[in-house]
């Protein structure tokens, strides 16, 4: 059993009310920081992870007891240093008013939006990626001039202890605070009447969250899972989409809020799909004791997908691998051909190294077997055929696409990343991430000769020929 415990709230470390208090007295006391303090502190989180590249991949990878190190450059410290970059290009940009159109009937006058920081934020994170899911919305929230509590997840003990050390090492708490902690600390933090909060976990604890936040009347961005669908169309090359899945399910041991959780292939396509997708592991994975192949992140999370392929298994599904040892919490990529659509394995999401193949007879069918569930975070349609195309992006709601992909849209610094429906609640990244974090407050601001006296009581004629002139148009 693993003991490292370094998260444990120190003695006489503050609590998150009191980090929120001295957040929001400097707030009141300084206001919104200057674009220079806001590249500052881009600047210094840029240096931060270059500095800690090695510690930050070792940590990780001791949480998990096996991942990749290339898989956390790849799919965290690139994109997380990407966010970064992306922001400090485009603060200026971000930060100017953007100028508005006032009605005829009200000039001479103008009107603009005035981004302004929302004040005091939290972020809540989850463990699948811990670098990223910290530092992305950090880079957000930072460029839009707010204050921060962070909040990482007591399933990386040794990430989140090197995060709160490197950050509270760095940052003045006032401007960003690190809690470690469990469950119990989310909730202290997700209680606090904040000006913005937004998490990232499972649905489950989602609902509690905005339950948490509705009392204090905290907006919310909830970043969500879900299932997200593959739909294998008739004219997709099956060997190549086959590879492209199998390379985006198994990344990080299928830990990944946008794999592809399940793939929908034509009927008689799908056993030749299912080998493909095999044949794929066996070339990435010659075998599971590699250090390119992440373990599931704890016996508890390994019980869980071990028992919903059993399930499938006993209600009659196919049950596919080509590796046959399990060293440690390596759990052997699987595909489950055929498994019931009203099982456990169809209703939760997988979040592991299992993907189910289901065989559909037309489209429509795919549609209505996507349409029958949640709103999924990711969708990938897998054609070249625009039509069949367009019936996929017209005929569903998800929260983002890749086609002829997987994963790839999330890291896309001009795309908003978000949910919809189950998967979540609004959208961050690049600019739509500043706006996440910001009011967009409307101003308007009348010229020398005003036409808005003219409306004034008594009403008499004056206001008579003025509404007949506005009704006219
Ligand atoms: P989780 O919901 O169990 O925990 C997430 C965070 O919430 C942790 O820091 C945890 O300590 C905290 N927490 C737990 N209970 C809480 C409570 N009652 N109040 C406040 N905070 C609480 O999620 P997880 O197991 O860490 O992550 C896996 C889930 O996250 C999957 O469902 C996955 O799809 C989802 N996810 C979504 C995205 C996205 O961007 N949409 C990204 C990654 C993961």
């Amino acid at each position: 059993m693993d003991t490292f415990s370094p998260h444990l709230a120190k003695p006489g470390s503050a609590s998150p009310a009191a980090l929120l208090a001295a957040q929001r007295q400097a707030h009141d006391r300084e206001g919104a920081p200057s674009r220079e303090a806001r590249l500052a502190s881009l600047a210094v989180l840029d240096r931060l992870l270059r500095a800690n590249r090695e510690p930050i991949a070792t940590a990780i990878a001791a949480d998990f007891a096996g991942r990749s190190t290339n898989e956390t450059d790849l799919a965290e410290l690139v994109p997380a240093l990407a966010s970064i970059r992306n922001a400090r290009r485009h603060l200026a940009r971000w930060m100017r008013p953007e100028r508005r159109q006032v009605d005829i009937g009200y000039r001479p006058g103008r009107a603009w939006v005035q981004h302004q920081p929302l004040g005091c934020v939290a972020i809540v994170a989850p463990w699948n990626y811990p670098l990223l899911l910290t530092i992305s919305p950090l880079v957000d929230a930072l460029a839009a001039g707010n204050r921060v509590i962070l909040k990482p997840s007591e399933l990386v003990p040794r990430f989140s202890a090197l995060l709160a050390e490197l950050l509270g090492a760095a940052f003045d708490p006032a401007l960003l605070a690190v809690v470690t902690g469990g469950p119990e600390v989310g909730q202290a933090v997700c209680a606090l009447p904040l000006d913005h909060l937004l998490f990232t976990g499972s649905t489950a604890v989602g609902r509690l969250v905005a339950r948490a936040a509705a009392e204090t009347l905290t907006p919310v961005t909830l970043e969500l899972g879900g299932k997200s669908p593959a739909i294998v169309c008739p004219d997709a090359d099956l060997a190549a989409a086959a590879k492209i899945i199998a390379q985006g399910k198994f990344f990080n041991a299928g830990q990944t809020c946008i794999a592809p959780d399940y793939a929908l292939v034509p009927e008689a396509q799908a056993r030749a799909f299912a080998d493909a997708v095999l044949d794929a592991t066996a070339t990435m994975y010659p075998r599971l004791n590699s250090p390119d192949y992440t373990s599931v992140i704890s016996e508890r999370h390994a019980e869980r997908l071990r028992g919903l392929v059993a399930g499938a298994a006993a209600t009659g599904a196919t049950v596919l691998r080509r590796h046959d040892d399990e060293p440690g919490r390596r759990l052997a990529p699987t595909v489950v051909l055929a498994p019931s659509p009203d099982g456990a394995l169809m209703a939760e999401e997988i979040f592991g190294p299992v993907l189910p193949v289901i065989g559909y007879r037309d489209l429509a069918e795919a549609l209505r077997f996507v349409n029958d569930r949640p709103r999924p975070l990711a969708l990938y349609p897998f054609t070249r055929d625009r039509s069949a195309l367009a019936t996929l992006l017209d005929g569903t709601l998800s929260g983002g696409v890749a086609i002829n992909s997987v994963l790839m849209h999330c890291i896309q610094d001009d795309l908003p990343f978000g949910g919809v429906g189950a998967s979540g609640i609004g959208a961050y990244h690049g600019h739509d991430g500043f706006k996440r974090f910001s009011h967009a407050r409307g101003v308007y601001a009348a010229g020398r000769v005003s036409g808005f006296g003219f409306l004034a009581p008594p009403y008499g004629r004056r206001i008579r020929i003025a509404l007949k002139a506005m009704l006219m148009r």
